[in-house]
């Protein structure tokens, strides 16, 4: 069958969980036995979130393919179980770059470049790109910000052609929207959902089906006041209650029966019910844990938590598979420092070092590599992660005193971290680093070799600096090996501490290929190694 097409619209407010619900209805849909896949448009004007800070943007996911993209690509994997691709994230600055691309080739033949057609043209054919390749039933739009936004009308207006291209029952409009719940009147209001999907209807886009965020069951009375101002089917209107878990939501939409009446709707007939057999078990695990763990997660971005999103789910899905809850607090790296190393970090079962760029909070990640180490306390160091523990290694057991990163230090006498080769004479900031998936042999009989179960990985990338070869023998010598290379390249890809029960460092992004059903071994083994770290009693804390 061609392709069918769900668009999933927001309106009210931005972080109602559009992500969330798009990946659940994906699941539910996969589990039926629909091949799927979800993407996202956004409406910034960069090419990709890649030249964001976490702050502004939260994490930048990265794809097989080396694309850097939203991080609600990340939940379309976890929970969808399969990679996406550049062509998942499209952006307003990547459209408009490639119109105003084709207008320099001259391929608009001489016509005036117009926001319609031009634009909208670009975004629809971008919308069914995936669709095209014939690799899937079904592809789901999550259109980024919110309904009523300047910035998002050509991609609403492309969505209303779209329907019209498509035909009937070839499409629809999913909108999520929030009924807040005011405590003085004690009631459930619905007046915002109206006005959003007033909004909608306005740029001629009638949605099929409304996801209502609520903090509150909705009653019958309220679902039908939606559904008569909103004109939907009062069985179209579908609460999306707060949930204790983001992998609670799947469940809840099939109580719902949203992946029901998405197929009614779309004319796709009965299936068997959704096989949710694996979801359930591992929801069953992670909710009743026989065993506890504290992790130490060292950052700089701490403050918001998105910034780390990634590495915040794989610990969940790690902690699922081990039984074991995870209590993960997370540590500034700027107020981590030599002289408080023990009363930040003593009552930790497991300290993880995150990536990141720049001078600040660095120090503070290397004293908690050298902590983690002296301590023997389970340590996980993941790209700039595990550059500080090679520096602090460098430095108290090489007694390379002033060893340092030349992305900090540029006239360090021992740049134990180096700028790669390829990167020395790059000028352009996006899309330049070392991005994507590469293979990386691992060493026999190392940890990284055990914790995989095989001699050949491949994992994704997101740097720029390098583990300095030059020193490689005077770590092995001193007990820090290197248990994972690029076989072209020689660089160096995993560090581990001889000497240690779990002291292991990634210049790759395992946390991004963490999902429900396939939680990443790196992940899982460093939650065991904590969990025997704390049944050793070897916590100070
Ligand atoms: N800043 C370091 C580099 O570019 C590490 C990057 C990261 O942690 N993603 O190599």
């Amino acid at each position: 069958m061609a392709a069918k097409y769900i668009f999933v619209t927001g309106g009210v407010t931005s972080s109602l969980g559009k992500g969330i619900i798009a990946s659940s209805l994906g699941k539910l849909l996969q589990a039926r036995g629909f091949s799927v896949t979800i993407q996202k448009f956004d409406p910034y004007l960069n090419i990709d979130p890649g030249t964001m800070n976490p702050y502004e943007h939260g994490e930048c996911y990265v794809t097989d393919d080396g694309a850097e993209t939203d991080l609600d690509l990340g939940h379309y994997e976890r929970f969808l179980n399969s990679p996406t691709s550049q062509a998942n994230n499209l952006t307003t600055g990547q459209i408009y770059y490639n119109v105003i691309k084709k207008e320099r080739e001259g391929a608009y033949l001489g016509k005036t470049v117009q926001v319609i057609p031009h634009i909208t043209d670009e975004i629809k054919s971008n919308f069914f790109r995936l669709g095209e390749t014939g690799n899937f039933d079904i592809v789901i739009t999550e259109i980024g910000g919110c309904v009523g936004d300047i910035e998002s009308l050509p991609f609403i207006e492309a969505v209303r052609q779209a329907k019209w291209d498509l035909g009937d029952h070839n499409s629809i409009v999913i909108h999520l929207t929030l009924v807040p719940y005011l405590k003085s009147a004690g009631e459930l209001k619905t007046k915002p959902t109206q006005h959003s999907v007033k909004m909608l209807s306005e740029a001629g886009v009638q949605p099929n089906v409304l996801v209502c965020r609520t903090e509150y069951p909705l009653p019958t009375d309220i679902r039908k006041k939606i559904a008569l101002f909103c004109n939907v089917d009062v069985s179209s209107v579908i609460q999306s209650i707060d949930a204790e878990s983001i992998y609670d939501v799947p469940l809840l939409m099939r109580k719902e029966r949203l992946d029901e009446i998405v197929l009614e709707k779309l004319k796709i007939g009965k299936t068997k019910d959704p096989n949710l057999e694996t979801w359930k078990g591992f929801l069953g695990k992670l909710k009743n844990p026989t065993k506890e763990v504290n992790i130490g997660i060292v950052g700089k971005y701490v403050e918001l938590q998105d910034a780390y999103k990634s590495i915040a789910e794989a610990m969940v899905h790690a902690g699922a598979v081990n039984e074991c809850k995870v209590n993960v607090d997370w540590l500034q790296s700027e107020n981590v420092a030599v002289d408080n190393l023990s009363e930040k970090l003593s009552g930790y079962d497991g300290i993880l070092v995150a990536p990141g760029f720049g001078e600040r909070g660095i120090e503070g990640k290397i004293a908690a590599t050298s902590y983690a180490r002296n301590n023997k306390i389970p340590f996980f160091g993941i790209c700039l992660g595990m550059q500080c523990a090679v520096i602090g290694f460098a430095r108290d057991v090489l007694k390379l005193e002033q060893a340092h990163s030349s992305e900090v230090s540029s006239d360090t006498p021992d740049p134990v971290i180096d700028l790669m080769e390829d990167q020395k004479n790059l000028k352009q900031m996006g899309g330049t680093m070392r991005l994507g998936a590469y293979i990386c042999k691992l060493k026999k009989n190392s940890l990284a070799n055990q914790v995989y179960g095989k001699m050949e990985i491949s994992e994704r990338h997101r740097h720029r600096y390098e583990f300095n070869n030059k020193y490689l023998e005077q770590f092995e010598k001193a007990g820090m090996i290197p248990s994972g290379i690029n076989p072209d390249t020689g660089l160096v890809e995993i560090m581990e501490v001889k000497d240690h029960p779990y002291f292991i460092g990634s210049q790759f992004h395992p946390e991004l290929k963490s999902t429900v059903e396939n939680p990443h071994p790196l992940f899982v083994s460093f939650i065991n190694a904590a969990i025997d770290f704390r049944k050793g009693g070897e916590r100070t804390k």
